[in-house]
């Protein structure tokens, strides 16, 4: 754990460098307010003791541009401790209520520095675990755990965010829903372990093919996929669904239960929008349906291909 100290009187400033180093932490010290920014900035430490009296930037400025670095940044906190010889309570209210975690007042005890040492490292590890819990947290609610694709949820939150950005910016969005054809039989023959391996095999062949920045793909459902296609018409989505559907069927995954292939195969359905602001509700229902009618036309005429929507086309010739 970094420990930076800032203190503008060069006995105190040893001083608490031996005390702190002592009680097993590395030391980056500064002399003044904005040297402590510049320490700061450049050791990224992960407590900060600030002398409150010092020339120039004071500890309570300094404090506070530290605090808008980390909100900026989004990053993590960084208990802050003053140090000062001014103890009234009006002093240390101040200084706790701009941001600091603690304070101690001077002359520094290195007994009570010691303990207080400790004491913000509990706190600082416990929020350390917190924010890894939460980082997880929020990739279990947005992944799903089998094939790591986003899940239905991140869909539902990325279609509406790219319908949106799709009326502002007047671009075509498409969509594409893709479903394993035979997948019953597929799991039947080969076990639901075996059905698990084969929807991992398409999740990556469907995540390495799919590869233009702002394409999302998706775990749909069961063995269900869905692709958003932002700023894409649709013969650009049908050029990059085919390819998709062609380097499925290329992996040679052999599907005994098939009445149409040795290998396993994906039927895919196609709908195109250009969205308009008022409407994503009913919009984005609409486009669902008719990526889903198109994927009942793809298996209804005999699977292993992409049917574009019938309306979708006459979006974007209009
Ligand atoms: P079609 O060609 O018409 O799509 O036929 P299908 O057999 O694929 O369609 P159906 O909807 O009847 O069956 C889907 C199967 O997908 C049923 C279910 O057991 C399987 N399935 C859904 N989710 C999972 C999963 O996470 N793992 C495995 N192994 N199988 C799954
Ligand atoms: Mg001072
Ligand atoms: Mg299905
Ligand atoms: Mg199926």
């Amino acid at each position: 754990m970094k420990v930076l100290v800032a203190e503008d009187t060069k006995s105190n400033l040893m001083f608490l460098k031996a005390c702190i180093e002592k009680a097993g932490f590395d030391v980056i010290t500064a002399s003044d307010g904005i040297e402590a920014i510049e320490q700061f900035d450049k050791h990224n430490p992960d407590l900060i003791l600030l002398d409150v009296i010092m020339p120039g930037l004071d500890g309570i400025e300094a404090a506070k541009k530290i605090r808008e670095r980390t909100v900026a940044n989004k990053g993590h906190w960084v208990p802050i401790i003053f140090i000062s010889a001014m103890d009234s309570d009006h002093d240390v209210v101040r200084g706790l209520e701009i941001g600091g975690d603690d304070y101690i007042c001077k002359p520094v005890s290195q007994a009570v520095l010691n303990a207080k040492l400790h004491a913000m490292r509990r706190i600082y590890e416990i929020q350390r675990e917190l924010d890894a819990a939460n980082k997880q947290l929020k990739l279990f609610a947005e992944y799903d755990v089998l094939t790591g694709l986003a899940n239905r949820r991140k869909f539902n939150d990325q279609l509406e965010r790219e319908w949106k950005r799709s009326a502002r910016t007047a671009k075509p969005l498409c969509l594409c829903i893709c479903d394993v054809d035979y997948f019953k039989q597929y799991n039947d023959h080969y076990g639901h372990q075996g059905g698990d391996d084969a929807l991992c095999a398409i999740a990556d062949s469907l995540f390495k093919t799919i590869r233009r920045p702002g394409d999302l793909v998706t775990r749909y459902g069961g063995e269900e996929f869905a692709i958003i296609m932002p700023e894409t018409d649709i013969n650009g989505a049908m050029i990059i669904i085919e390819k998709a559907r062609i380097h499925i069927e290329e992996l040679n995954i052999l599907h005994a239960g098939s009445a149409i292939s040795k290998f396993l195969t994906v039927s895919a359905g196609i709908s195109s929008a250009l969205p308009r602001r008022d409407d994503h509700d009913q919009g984005i229902k609409t486009m669902i349906r008719q990526a889903d009618e198109a994927l009942y036309t793809a298996k209804a005429q005999g699977r292993n291909s992409v049917v574009i929507e019938a309306t979708s086309l006459e979006v974007t010739a209009g």
